[in-house]
């Protein structure tokens, strides 16, 4: 069977004592095996990584760019093989896939920026002949976790800006759907980057904890569930390094009784379903409020379900495929149970998929529930999956608490035609990242990317301009040339300007 190996210094290679199965969702039949990296292969990562630092570091910001431009054309030229890969490993539909890789591309676009991201800053006189400027350096040799439901576009959040900022990188992807990422990363090596600067080591816990353990690592950068987040950042952090871990969410959307109710119904639909729900950014609750808003939101929701069609990855007239393994859709199925029983109404549900010829996929069927209340497992857990839950308020100020009371706080999003109320919403509510009629409000890759609260530990978000300053340290000098013959005397006070 396939084993799909690790990038080390420019080189596939593999591990043979542990191995782990990737599965085709869309059938449910394990398609191939991915090697789980031993300690002594992510030894010789960061090793690689070490030895290729030097050279890297002191490469021109043009020349490290240029390597990105290449590196753009090649994932343009070989997207359609690249979604392939995504869709046999995720089961993600196809024009889905070709969304998430875009993104991916627009963060390699930003990175081929580098020589204007980092000029740093100078100040010409800050006293008598006296200049000061401050520059961004390298760290080193920095680290990536990443997690299933994103294989190519998280990735490319992070290393292309770390590397053209003169670092030296090691991706540690999901185990779960390692193809595409491996086969990106691959495509570095054409792009003309040295061998050593890019690395991939694919593994589970015992990869990222010598990835934690090990001074070498600088910094280290992680997209996955809370708990995990939470765990690194702390760990990281207890051993000295930068970290921004991303976690997970529960976005919730505020539906006023002004919206225009197709529109708004239209969006919920796609930021609920699309991808099977699996996305950090999924609309997840609806909150309408009024009950009169809130009948027109389920009824009308009811009948355009009805639309929606499953089905495997390759049949790009789906709008959404199965969820990434059995034990994943079994939780889902769950956490609908569990409403259930809970006292919420299941208007539309998904629990028994019927997807002709491919029975043994790990479909779940698009859920509605209604009447969900806070205090409910369903409406408290990050469900991820293709399950939309209204809640029923009375105001506005009542939508914004429920949110802001929510441990997460990732993405929200308000459908109004009151602009008097969207702005006092986007000004006011505990969430990183705020949409306006928009349902995902995934920022471009110019701007970064962060929630709030257990949605990211950390102080830096994701990708754009935070992403030059998490992956460099500021160093600032200041220099006199002392004109010949002229000496400064000792100088006991502080030196002021005064
Ligand atoms: P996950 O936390 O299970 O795994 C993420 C990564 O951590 C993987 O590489 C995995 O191998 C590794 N990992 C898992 N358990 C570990 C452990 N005990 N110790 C060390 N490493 C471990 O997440 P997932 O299921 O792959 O991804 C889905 C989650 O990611 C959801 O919660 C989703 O919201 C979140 N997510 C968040 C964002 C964001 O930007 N906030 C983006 C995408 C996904």
């Amino acid at each position: 069977m396939n084993l799909v190996g690790h990038l080390i210094n420019g080189e596939i290679v593999t591990d043979s004592q542990r191995a782990q199965d990737v599965y085709n969702p869309s059938t449910g039949e394990v398609s191939k095996q991915v090697s789980l990296a031993s300690k002594q292969t992510v030894e010789a990562a960061i090793a690689a990584a070490q030895a290729a630092f030097p050279a890297w570091r002191n490469t021109p910001a043009i020349k490290r760019a240029r390597v990105m431009f290449k590196f753009k054309d090649l994932l343009e030229q070989n997207a359609d093989k690249i979604c392939a890969l995504i869709g046999e490993e995720h089961g993600k539909i196809s024009h889905d896939a070709a969304g998430e890789l875009q993104r991916g591309i627009e963060n390699v676009e930003y990175a081929c920026c580098a020589p204007e991201l980092l000029k740093g800053e100078h100040s010409k006189n800050v006293a008598p002949n006296i200049d000061s400027w401050s520059e961004f350096q390298p760290l080193g040799v920095v680290a990536g976790i990443t997690p299933f439901n994103f294989p190519a576009m998280v990735p490319l959040w992070m290393y292309p800006m770390a590397i053209v900022c003169g670092n030296c990188f090691i991706l540690k992807p999901s185990e779960r759907d390692p193809s595409s990422t491996l086969f990106i990363a691959e495509l570095l090596k054409e792009a003309g980057l040295p061998d050593g600067v890019m690395n991939v080591v694919n593994g589970d816990k015992e990869a990222v904890d010598i990835l934690l353990n090990d001074e070498r690592i600088k910094a280290v950068s992680f997209v996955g569930s809370t708990p995990i987040a939470e765990s690194i950042y702390t760990t990281a952090n207890a051993n000295g390094k930068r970290c921004q871990a991303l976690g997970g969410a529960k976005n919730h959307a505020i539906v006023m009784p002004d919206a225009d109710m197709d529109n708004a119904v239209a969006q919920l639909l796609g930021a609920a379903f699309g991808s099977s729900g699996e996305r950090c950014m999924a609309l997840s609750v609806a909150v309408a409020v009024g009950d009169s808003a809130a009948d027109a939101l389920v009824s009308k929701m009811k009948e355009a379900m009805k639309t929606l069609k499953i089905g495997p990855c390759h049949d790009d007239n789906n709008d959404f495929g199965p969820v990434i393994t059995e034990q994943h859709q079994h939780k889902v199925f769950g956490y609908i149970d569990s409403a259930e029983e809970q006292g919420a109404e299941i208007v539309v549900d998904g629990r028994n998929p019927n997807i002709n010829g491919y029975e043994n996929g790990f479909y779940v069927g698009g859920t509605l529930i209604d009447r969900v209340t806070p205090d409910m497992d369903s409406y408290k857990a990050e469900i991820f999956g293709p399950v939309l839950q209204v809640v029923r308020v009375d105001s506005m100020q009542a939508a914004m608490d429920l949110i802001d009371d929510h441990e997460y706080g990732n993405g929200t999003c308000i459908f109004t035609r009151d602009g008097e109320a969207a702005r006092y919403f986007s000004d006011h509510i505990q969430v990183g990242m705020v949409g306006i009629n928009i349902p995902l409000p995934v920022p471009v890759a110019y701007h970064s990317f962060g929630g709030w609260k257990r949605s990211l530990f950390g102080d830096l978000h994701a990708y754009g301009p935070d992403a030059v300053r998490f992956y460099t340290k500021r160093k600032t000098i200041t220099q006199r040339w002392p004109s010949a013959g002229v000496r400064e005397g000792a100088q006991f006070s502080m030196p002021t300007m005064s």
